[in-house]
């Protein structure tokens, strides 16, 4: 199918392109790498009289070091955060996690704003930064808010963002010299959404874990961190019996939304499964 008429813009400036966003509101999409927007429109779920492109803003794209933060540009595409080696460096759970979006065409072009902003609840982005405590940098006409990632994410493709604001960027804390990280995640072809994931990142200390942040994704309406995980985790000595412990206790934890993958108990024995799997990695010998 084709999409709806709409009017296309190319702002040159983030001024000019959140002056347009203020003019239109719910009228004008954002477009950026167009990976999710475009099909969209093409199934006319969605039907925006303007379509503003910020793909090339310069001031959008960029990664770099500001203190112990990398900050990353919502316009800069998964293929070029794969690629860096400072994100390889400060924050491998990110590294770990790309190669599980999507296929390397649509990695080219689709940009870790547009995966943030689009907010799907089986994506792999949204899970590794409310993981890793991200925020987000959300710009409008009137000025700036920072939002953290644990309270971005509202419901399935539903977030904090306004209608007149435009995420510019995102800072991630660089990782710890003692932190250590897993991702995995079940679907049903590599490259496709997950079934169900999980991102997790904890300070090691020989075998005693703490500071666990775990997140289920593709369960529920967003990704969620797990609470159980953190309090069973806390400066505990982790063996095989506690890690199936918390696995048991995530399982019971999460409320998984019953959809054509599966039923929620099938998605719970799928997360248990996946905790087990990626706290065991965290806690291999050769990771401390
Ligand atoms: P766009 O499609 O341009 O925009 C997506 C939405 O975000 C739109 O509503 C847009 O208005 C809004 N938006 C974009 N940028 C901003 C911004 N800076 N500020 C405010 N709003 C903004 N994703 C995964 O995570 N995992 C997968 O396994 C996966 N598989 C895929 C397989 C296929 C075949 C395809 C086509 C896509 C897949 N995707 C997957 C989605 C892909 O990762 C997209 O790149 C991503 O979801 C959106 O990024 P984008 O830059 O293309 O955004």
């Amino acid at each position: 199918m084709k999409p709806p008429k709409f009017k296309y813009l190319r702002p040159g400036t983030i001024d000019d392109a959140l002056a347009v966003l203020k003019q239109h509101g719910n009228d004008a999409y954002v477009l950026a790498g167009g990976q999710s927007l475009m099909p969209t429109l093409n199934l006319r779920l969605a039907e925006p009289m303007v379509l503003i492109d910020i793909s090339r803003l310069e001031s959008l794209r960029g990664l770099k070091e500001e203190g112990d933060q990398i900050k990353i540009g919502a316009a800069v595409s998964h293929a070029e955060v794969a690629a860096s080696p400072l994100v390889n460096k400060h924050l491998p759970l990110v590294t770990g996690a790309m190669p599980y979006v999507a296929h390397r065409a649509v990695r080219n072009r689709g940009t870790i704003g547009g995966s943030l902003s689009h907010a799907d609840p089986a994506a792999e982005l949204p899970a590794c930064a409310v993981a890793m405590g991200a925020t987000l940098t959300l710009c409008s006409a009137s000025g700036h808010r920072d939002v953290p990632a644990s309270e971005f994410f509202q419901g399935v493709m539903s977030t904090a963002r306004q209608e007149d604001e435009l995420l510019t960027h995102i800072h991630f804390p660089a990782s710890a010299a003692n932190e250590v990280w897993g991702f995995n995640e079940l679907s049903r072809r590599h490259g496709d959404f997950a079934i169900v994931g999980v991102a997790a990142r904890g300070l090691r200390q020989n075998d005693i874990l703490s500071d666990l942040r775990l997140v289920v994704f593709g369960c529920e309406e967003r990704p969620v961190v797990s609470a159980a995980a953190a309090d069973l985790a806390k400066n505990r000595e982790i063996t095989q019996d506690q890690i199936k412990q918390i696995a048991g206790a995530v399982s019971e934890e999460i409320n998984p939304m019953s959809d054509l993958n599966g039923t929620p108990e099938t998605k719970r024995r799928q997360a248990q499964a996946l905790v087990q799997r990626t706290l065991s990695a965290m806690m291999e010998p050769s990771t401390s």
